[in-house]
């Protein structure tokens, strides 16, 4: 009996293991012929101030897929960052984000927005992270002091040294650098200070419950204060209602992305939310 059960339980785990690399071997490929096929995109989130005015956007890779349709990020850049294809794909953003910060600059309602891209760590220690980089600044035209960069606490777990020279690059280039999901990682708050950010993004998970948790409360005013103290920038994201909004102003955060606001929509409809919330900004 317990025999025969054993043999059936391995069965199962043998077949679950096969789809789950039938599925990864599939992903993979697929994610390959994504790029070759254009079937990426960007969407644009909007980010507002205190005062519900633009302020950026961050541009959030989407995959639609011929067959199976939409595939979230999180289903397809941990895989991406295993196999390298990252890279590629980071590649794409970038010059996809240039692009369209270089067509903003001809736009007066556009001009002063900053856009914010995410960079996986394996993209950022890419020998040639900076210079691409470069290359499509020169490329499109866009204006460097309007391009974000967002990183994570995974690069302060590397090579903490060579991380802070390729950032202290980039700022000198006058990039902005910001700390996306901070406090989720595992780093070091030595380390992190002592890195050329402009900017803490608090991360959702930290806000989803404010006010009422006490604890969540407490962490949203360390880093907003401790933020402040270093004199960076600090944005809440994640954030869905007033309460949420009202209670981060009211710690001295100003700077604000969630569904409260927008959620990711494709460039057009992002433009045109821009011009509704200018207009509603100055009706007020
Ligand atoms: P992230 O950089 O922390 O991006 C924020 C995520 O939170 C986005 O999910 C966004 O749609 C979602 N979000 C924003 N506001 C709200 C809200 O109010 N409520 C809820 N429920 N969700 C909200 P998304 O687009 O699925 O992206 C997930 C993650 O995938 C990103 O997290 C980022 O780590 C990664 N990712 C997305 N695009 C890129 C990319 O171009 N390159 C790299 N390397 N990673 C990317
Ligand atoms: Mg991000
Ligand atoms: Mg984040
Ligand atoms: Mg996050």
């Amino acid at each position: 009996q317990s025999k025969r059960s054993g043999r059936n339980t391995a069965r199962v785990f043998e077949h679950e293991m096969q789809s789950e690399l039938d599925d990864r071997n599939w992903l993979e490929k697929a994610l390959h012929d994504a790029i070759r096929d254009h079937q990426l995109t960007l969407h644009y989130q909007i980010q507002v101030d205190a005062e519900d005015r633009p302020i950026g956007a961050e541009a959030l890779l989407r995959w639609f897929h011929p067959d199976r349709g939409a595939i979230p990020p999180a289903a397809f850049i941990p895989l991406a960052e295993e196999t390298g294809l990252i890279e590629p794909i980071g590649r794409w953003v970038l010059a996809t984000a240039c692009r369209q910060l270089a067509a903003w600059a001809r736009q007066d309602a556009m001009r002063g927005l900053t856009l914010a891209v995410n960079i996986s760590a394996r993209q950022f220690e890419s020998d040639s992270f900076v210079d691409d980089i470069l290359a499509e600044i020169r490329r499109t035209g866009a204006p460097a002091d309007k391009l974000k960069l967002e990183v994570t606490e995974s690069l302060a777990i590397g090579d903490v040294q060579s991380s802070s020279r390729k950032l202290h690059t980039l700022r000198d280039h006058g990039f902005s650098i910001s700390l996306d999901d901070f406090g989720t990682g595992n780093s070091s708050l030595n380390y992190l200070t002592k890195l050329p950010l402009t900017q803490l993004k608090i991360d959702k998970s930290f806000v989803d419950e404010l006010p009422a948790s006490h604890r969540d409360a407490m962490v949203a005013q360390t880093i907003i204060n401790m933020g402040r103290g270093l004199g960076l920038d600090v944005i809440a994201e994640g954030v869905e209602t007033t309460a949420q909004r009202d209670f981060l102003v009211a710690q001295g955060c100003y700077s604000f992305q969630g569904y409260l606001f927008g959620k990711p929509v494709p460039v057009g409809e992002f433009e045109a939310q821009v011009r509704a919330a200018v207009m509603a900004a100055e009706a007020q």
